[in-house]
């Protein structure tokens, strides 16, 4: 038997850094085994997983926006995050990067997780679709929908106690709805059928657009704050 920190070695050696229990709300995904700490083989399985999720989103062909990638952004951060930062699409400078939020509006993103003492090392970011669409057009239905599967996997590796939706693409795709974000934010929402509170927030690119509307965004990661 190993010892915990021997136990953490390996799992740093092997490339998995973080593995913390999780709780009942986090966990209740379908497929999902019950909250537990990871044994060794749960985390090479699991790092499998990452590993063929992330070549399979790198091949991925099934819609249009292939055509036009320079690469694919799959997403960033701690794979055992208790946050995940979900916002829409890569721009410009994530698809060069491969990296979601890096130009402007990602770093505020950076900026607003400082304010509540995260940062994109201990949350993980994704977004709704995992390549950029041509000047940064809303996604159309099909590609969200083609990009879901991607997602939803990542959701269910991840299992986060919170989802912060960032923007109304995000917010809508998650909680399936067509309501405006001002009036999804400031409450919490679940993922449904999976027991994961989502909470909806402004997105970063709006918030420089819109600076006064950044008090309510703190409000926004406060309740989220709570909540985790
Ligand atoms: N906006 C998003 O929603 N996602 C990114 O990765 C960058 C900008």
């Amino acid at each position: 038997m190993l010892d915990e920190l021997s136990r953490r070695e390996y799992l740093r050696a092997i490339g998995i850094d973080v593995w913390v229990p999780r709780d009942a709300a986090a966990s209740a995904l379908p497929g999902l085994s019950p909250p537990k700490e990871a044994s060794i083989d749960d985390a090479v399985m699991a790092g499998d997983e990452w590993q063929s999720l992330r070549s399979a989103v790198a091949q991925c062909t099934a819609c249009a926006l292939h055509a036009g990638r320079t690469q694919t952004v799959f997403g960033v951060g701690n794979p055992g995050a208790d946050w995940m930062i979900i916002g829409e699409a890569p721009g410009a400078e994530e698809d060069r990067q491969g990296e979601p939020f890096v130009g402007r509006a990602g770093k505020l993103l950076d900026e607003i997780l400082a304010s509540v003492g995260l940062d994109r090392n201990t949350v993980f970011i994704a977004n709704i679709l995992k390549c950029r669409p041509p000047g940064n057009r809303d996604p159309h239905a099909d590609e969200a929908a083609a990009c879901r599967g991607f997602l939803e996997r990542q959701i269910a590796l991840v299992r986060p106690k919170l989802i912060l939706a960032v923007g109304r693409i995000a917010a809508q795709q998650l909680l399936q709805c067509e309501t405006p974000v001002g009036r999804l934010r400031g409450q919490a929402h679940e993922l449904s059928g999976s027991g994961i509170p989502v909470v909806v927030t402004y997105h970063p690119a709006y918030l420089l657009r819109s600076p006064g509307q950044k008090r309510k965004v703190w409000e926004d990661l406060c309740l989220a704050r709570g909540l985790t």
